[in-house]
């Protein structure tokens, strides 16, 4: 039975993203998203609000992004998902006005053991790994999605690094979730897009799907509301950033890039920087969990906040429609 309310936005996007440095007052927000830079390109501005209002904010990335650095160059991929943490510890620390220090631990919750990054002058800003393999890389046991793989329950994935890599099932990636939500106290969820538009001319990377869709089964039961943003598809859509936070946006996510070697080119990123779309949902009373209702409990008939863009997505059986050649390289 769910208390999970989708937030049923009021406002146009570009309205939305205006007031969003002025977090409320007693919000705490759990960001779940694919990959190290989907909160900066696809869920800002809104992301800031948070960080800049000293609010609760916990960002957690389901996989590490290596995609298939080391295959198509000579990059070592554990290196290069090392810069990307490190490009995510100094967007964040400039976002939050504070030195670029992080304090390490380690949680655990099951089978799962994940790193906590926390901003010394600034604690209650996190960013947590949970080292799951990019879905662009084929080195993996399985081949490439190895987090759609994961989220159909199909099979268990080892992490992509580290001495110890337990094969990790579904549950115990819903099971993280739900403990980090639960241990920070989180009322707002932030995901990606769990049932992207089935004709769109650009189709959503179906990590960004399955990441959205465990946020939502984590979140069944727990007393938050989820807000969930759209991926590649809002690419063609209008720009509806205000120029301010577009400026922001391009500074934010510039320093991540010094870091990251793969997001140095690319006309989409100066469309994303004009661009964040949020989509909406309520959760139909009785929605049971992904595993017999549409995955992550989503259901036909979402509907786009104004503005949200040509269609509405439907019910989604598999993580995305196909995508052309290369959409597993994207962000
Ligand atoms: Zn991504």
């Amino acid at each position: 039975m769910g208390l999970v309310v989708y937030t049923v936005c009021p406002v146009p996007p570009a309205l939305a993203a205006a007031p969003s440095d002025e977090s409320v007052l007693g919000e705490r927000f759990v960001q779940v998203v694919a990959h190290p830079d989907d909160d900066l390109l696809f869920m800002s501005p809104d992301l800031y609000g948070g960080v800049r209002g000293e609010r609760p904010s916990v960002t957690v990335y389901l996989t590490a992004g290596e995609g298939t650095a080391g295959l198509d160059d000579h990059h070592d991929p554990y290196v290069y998902a090392q810069d990307r943490v490190e490009g995510l510890r100094a967007a964040y620390a400039h976002l939050a006005g504070v030195r670029n220090a992080w304090r390490s631990t380690m949680m655990t919750a099951g089978r799962l053991s994940v790193q906590v990054d926390s901003l010394v002058e600034r604690p209650r800003v996190m960013l947590i790994y949970a080292g799951l393999p990019d879905g662009g890389d084929p080195r993996v046991d399985g081949g490439r999605d190895a987090l759609t793989r994961l989220w159909a329950g199909q099979s268990c994935v080892r992490l992509f690094g580290g001495a110890d890599r337990p094969c990790v099932h579904r549950e115990d990636v819903v099971r993280l979730l739900r403990a980090i939500y639960r241990k920070y106290h989180a009322n707002v969820v932030r995901t990606l897009d769990p049932a992207p538009p089935p004709r769109c001319r650009m189709c959503d990377h179906p990590d960004h799907v399955a990441s959205a869709r465990f946020a939502a089964a984590a979140a069944e039961g727990e007393q938050v509301r989820l807000v969930a943003y759209r991926g590649y598809p809002m690419t063609v859509w209008a720009p509806n950033v205000p120029r301010r936070m577009r400026e922001l946006k391009r500074e934010i996510f510039g320093i991540y890039r010094s870091h990251d070697y793969r997001a140095r080119s690319g006309w989409h990123y100066g469309a994303w920087f004009e661009r964040m779309y949020k989509i909406t949902e309520t959760r139909t009373p009785g929605g049971a969990s992904g595993h017999s209702t549409p995955p992550g409990g989503w259901v036909p008939g979402v509907r786009a906040s104004r503005g949200g863009g040509p269609s509405a997505p439907g019910r989604a059986a598999a993580p995305g429609p196909p995508c052309p050649d290369g959409r597993h390289n994207g962000p």
